[in-house]
């Protein structure tokens, strides 16, 4: 757990530093001097610091420490684990609360309605569903936080508008005031245990997503049972624990969509989207028109093969076991790309989802390991990397849906995070994707032949 030793009580931010300026963190610190608040700020690479806020680079060895309100940390830095940064233990012997750019929207900013979305898996696509319904549906919209935009660049929607923010663990610990009017716990397996040191520390994360929602507010939890510990002792909310029953129409026709997991994102937006009082109808509308994000399930290219589809889907986000196993369930005669740096030393909710596991082509760090777990369950190739796994898994697939007149799927559903290849899973998923488009474009119409 985060140290709780510091006063988490602050009304006036007067003085506060900035550490780390990737996207969070150069929002906050823009955000911080637009208030006339006195700023510091470091990073390890001076060049990220934009010229005209050069002054304000400091070491935070340098700053002054016994006169800051607040640090702001970007979530990528450890406060406790697996080391802690040298910033957080002065932050603790100052007493000096470290918080996140979220947090300083909350206290910076008019003020909105806040709907906070976080679990283990879902949550950029439920989030980004939930503010296309609102969108859809004629509401003033601010979308972003973990999803990819600071919620500190974003102007804001105004007292009857919406900002629809998904919060990872790292950012729901260092964000002290968060007091939401809705808030989506979708689902919690181990992640990030690296930075949590156990499960317990991890869901207490995640919990405190929970902890404060507003009295006339509604806490929603996805269907696990492990989720109900969540919940604070007392809550005055309103609690829905989602079902099936809760998945909106039109889900099925739209394949950004494809798979039980984005019923239950989906049941989750729109129930977020029907206590705000949207009608069924613009929610069905409004799920039709849903493009889906990049990375999640997304068919990058398809080819006609004697009349048969051999398609090939990016699922380059699925950087664990559960949210791979999630992709392995939504197709059929799936030929499976896997392997990187893994998280978890083993697949379990993979393993129980291979009964349309044709065959698994096994890369990266995590290729032994993986086939050492497959073995005798599916037949599983070694390949050198992302590019070979992905030309022999489009060539088994190609072979079946020729043979015996099927569709096939290609699907790059790693279970492992891209690091030990890759700078992120958006690298390794337009690899992918690029390889994908040549492999489809070099078929030859086989029309003819038949
Ligand atoms: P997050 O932002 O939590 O990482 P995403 O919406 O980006 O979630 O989806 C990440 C991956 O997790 C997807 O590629 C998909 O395979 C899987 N996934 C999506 N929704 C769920 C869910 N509700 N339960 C389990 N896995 C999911």
């Amino acid at each position: 757990m985060l140290h709780k030793s510091k006063s988490t009580n602050i009304q006036h931010l007067q003085k506060i530093a900035v550490l780390g300026l990737g996207r969070s963190g150069l929002a906050a610190l823009r955000l911080a001097v637009s208030n006339h608040i006195t700023t510091y700020v470091f990073d390890d690479n001076k060049e990220k610091v934009p010229e005209e806020f050069r002054k304000l680079y400091a070491h935070y060895s340098d700053w002054p420490w016994d006169g800051l309100d607040a640090v702001v940390f970007s979530p990528g830095i450890p406060t406790y684990l697996p080391e802690p940064h040298p910033a957080s233990l002065l932050s603790a012997k100052f007493k000096v609360p470290i918080i996140s750019d979220i947090e300083l929207v909350i206290r910076l900013q008019p003020a909105s309605k806040w709907i906070v979305i976080t679990g283990t898996n879902g949550k950029s696509t439920t989030t980004a569903l939930t503010a296309h319904i609102l969108r859809s549906s004629g509401k003033a919209v601010a979308v972003g936080g973990n999803l990819g935009t600071s919620m500190a660049v974003l102007n804001s929607p105004g007292v009857d508008g919406y900002r629809v923010v998904e919060l990872s663990s790292y950012q729901l610990e260092i964000t002290p005031s968060l007091n939401p009017d809705i808030s989506a716990i979708l689902n919690l397996s181990p992640d990030h245990l690296d930075r949590h040191g156990s499960m317990a520390n991890y869901a207490a994360a995640k919990a405190e997503a929970v902890r404060n929602v507003k009295p006339n507010g509604l806490i929603i939890l996805g269907n696990g049972a492990n989720l109900l510990p969540l919940l604070p002792a007392r809550y005055k909310c309103q609690l829905h624990l989602i079902s099936k029953d809760d998945a909106p129409d039109g889900i099925h026709q739209n394949f950004a969509l494809s798979g039980s997991h984005n019923a239950e994102n989906a049941a989750v937006a729109a129930t977020i989207c029907r206590y705000v009082g949207i009608k069924e109808e613009q929610i069905k509308t409004a799920i039709l028109s849903f493009k889906g994000l990049p990375h999640r399930l997304e068919l990058v290219a398809s080819c006609d093969i004697a009349g048969n589809q051999l398609r090939i889907i990016n699922d380059s986000k699925a950087t664990n076991d559960a949210a791979a196993a999630r992709a392995l369930s939504s197709f059929q005669q799936i030929f499976w790309c896997a392997g990187g740096l893994a998280k978890e030393p083993s697949l379990p909710n993979c393993i129980k989802e291979l009964r349309q596991v044709k065959h698994a082509y096994l890369y990266g760090n995590s290729k032994k390991q993986f086939q050492s777990e497959l073995s005798g369950l599916i037949p599983t190739t070694l390949a050198e990397n992302l590019e070979d796994a992905t030309s022999k898994a489009f060539a088994a697939a190609k072979k079946l849906t020729l043979q015996d007149g099927v569709d096939s799927f290609v699907l790059l559903s790693p279970a492992a995070a891209s690091f030990d290849t890759f700078a992120n899973f958006e690298e390794r998923g337009r690899q992918f994707t690029d390889l994908a488009k040549k492999l489809c474009q070099q078929q030859p119409p086989y029309v003819e032949t038949l």
